[in-house]
């Protein structure tokens, strides 16, 4: 079934700029105009993300994010936070509010349906529950861990998605452009950001020891994990 999203936002234009976008590429919308009226709707019936608009007029998005985070029946709604200002991003997306995401405003609605298409695939690793195998290498997208020779690597969130897309592709080379895709939700990667993936890869290499040597380079075009 289509996923559900519930818009929060009070300034009518984006909201239904929104709605419109979402619902053309095939996402049931609900909205809320307010603070209290998405805590309402958000308990009523959880949708399966929010996208939650920092500048409320009555409870601001930190706060209506915060009380999401706080309540058991929506602690686990993944939540896109849409900003205004570049500088609020530190705040939105600290461990305290636990903003799954955050786009800047004006943003273009393309790249909001990619930031909330990678925040969904992340939060529901449900839908591939299996226990991911390669070589010494075990991935478990349930429990978000990862286990090297039967040793468990601390792993980041970025850092374990980047894996869990090489792993399960192994064989077969991933570019930087998909994989930008795939674990930050970008639809165009320029230099900077496909230096991010280089640097994740290079810090997982790292990280996983003798096992890492399997991530392999193709220069000019991407990764590819090598398998048995
Ligand atoms: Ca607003």
């Amino acid at each position: 079934m289509a996923a559900e999203v519930l818009v929060v936002e009070d300034e009518s234009d984006i909201r239904n700029l929104i709605v419109l976008h979402l619902a053309r590429e095939g996402f049931r919308c609900r909205t809320a105009k307010s603070g209290p009226e998405a805590l309402r709707e958000a308990r009523t019936a959880p949708p399966d993300l929010v996208v939650l608009d920092l500048m409320l007029p009555d409870l601001d998005g930190l706060e209506v994010c915060r009380r999401l985070r706080s309540d058991t029946t929506t602690a686990t709604i993944p939540i896109i936070m849409l900003t205004a200002k570049a500088d609020e991003v530190d705040r939105v997306v600290g461990l305290e509010m636990g903003a799954d995401d955050y786009v800047v405003k004006p943003f273009s609605p393309k790249e909001l349906i990619a930031r909330i298409r990678a925040v969904l695939r992340r939060a529901r690793p449900a839908a591939d529950p299996r226990v991911l195998r390669a070589g010494p290498i075990t991935v478990d997208p349930m429990r978000h861990q990862v286990h090297v020779g039967g040793t468990a690597v601390a792993l980041t969130p970025k850092e374990f998605d980047l894996l869990q897309a090489l792993v399960e592709a192994a064989g077969r080379v991933l570019s930087r452009e998909h994989l930008l895709e795939r674990v930050w939700g970008y639809t165009r990667g320029g230099e900077i950001e496909s230096r991010t993936v280089d640097v994740h890869v290079r810090r997982l290499r790292a990280k996983l020891g003798d096992a890492g040597r399997r991530i392999t380079t193709l220069k000019g075009v991407g990764y590819r994990f090598e398998d048995d």
